[in-house]
């Protein structure tokens, strides 16, 4: 048997058939096109599922069950999105619409949530049941695996890792709040510190690679870097240090077997994660215990949440 994965996001929707070995057969997706009304998009995502099932290939009949990854909170015991301000979703009862659109059981779980739950079914921390997946996007996205079940509190809002202060009184937030891990880690984070060291350093190769400071992305300073440029090197091992920073609190707090990085800056591989490997090693709290955390690269990319969505009743 199979069951569908949907990845809902802001700018894409994705659904993808998923095997009982946690392999993507076939997806399908639209664009999400906001803003417009819920039913909308809801109506997309089951229209979608079926393109998805009909690339693999299978039919509805095939389809055990379907799991949605979605922005935002999700109460999963009423199947509602309370919030997502991306989707303009307030108490959202999707679980029972796309239920009634597709004659499947569904599920839901937060986006993030599912990545790691994805990871650990099927990537970076397959067979393990303590794991921490970190994704650097526009924001820090995060899921802790601990004891095989998804952290998400009493009320389903918890896991928000990167919104957990790293600088106090630091850099504002997207959440309201200042000096989260996300604001000095994220991508989105990595431009603006690269953006400023440019100001103040006009001899810097980050112009010329940027096209004049027009195109500046989360590779800018690497890509200068590896140049020889001292400017470049220097955003570089502060992005590291605040990294490193939220990454040794994710242990402590954790202790998990894996503790896996995704995203666009993951890309960039040993030299983005053995330095931050050395002050995680140097710092985190337990020096003396012999199992210590594996760092490493995610190795599913966006496929995590669609693969975490799907089989989110898996047992660990
Ligand atoms: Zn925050």
């Amino acid at each position: 048997m199979y069951r569908i994965g949907i990845d809902l996001g802001g700018t894409n929707i994705v659904a993808g058939v998923v095997d009982k070995e946690y392999k993507l057969v076939a997806t399908a997706n639209c664009k999400t096109n906001m803003p417009r009304p819920a039913d909308e998009i809801i109506a997309d995502m089951a229209r979608v599922s079926r393109e998805a099932v009909k690339n693999a290939g299978l039919t509805m009949d095939d389809i055990d069950g379907v799991g949605v990854g979605c922005p935002g909170s999700c109460n999963l015991d009423k199947g509602v999105i309370e919030r997502a301000e991306n989707l303009g979703f307030v108490n959202e009862p999707l679980q029972e619409k796309l239920e009634k659109l597709l004659g499947k059981t569904v599920r839901i779980e937060n986006d993030a949530n599912a990545a790691a739950y994805g990871e650990v079914l099927a990537g970076a921390a397959k067979g393990t049941r303590h794991a921490v997946c970190i994704t650097l996007g526009t924001g820090v996205g995060g899921g802790a695996i601990v004891d095989g079940t998804i952290v998400s509190g009493h009320n389903f809002a918890g896991g928000e890792l990167g919104h957990t202060v790293i600088v106090a009184d630091g850099e504002p937030c997207s959440c309201g709040r200042r000096g989260c891990w996300e604001a000095y880690s994220s991508a989105t984070a990595l431009i603006r510190q690269t953006k400023a060291a440019m100001q103040t350093n006009k001899d810097s190769k980050m112009w010329a690679l940027s096209d004049g400071g027009t195109r500046v992305n989360g590779r800018t300073a690497f890509d200068a870097m590896r140049e020889g440029d001292e400017t470049a090197k220097q955003v570089v091992d502060t992005y590291i240090r605040y990294l490193a920073c939220g990454l040794t609190n994710m242990v402590n707090i954790f202790q998990p077997q894996v503790l896996c990085v995704g995203g666009g800056i993951s890309h960039e591989g040993e030299t983005l994660l053995a330095p931050v490997r050395e002050i995680v090693a140097r710092e985190q709290y337990a020096q003396n215990t012999e199992s210590k955390t594996v760092l490493c690269a995610a190795e599913l990319g966006n496929d995590a949440g669609i693969i975490g969505a799907a089989y989110l009743d898996a047992a660990l």
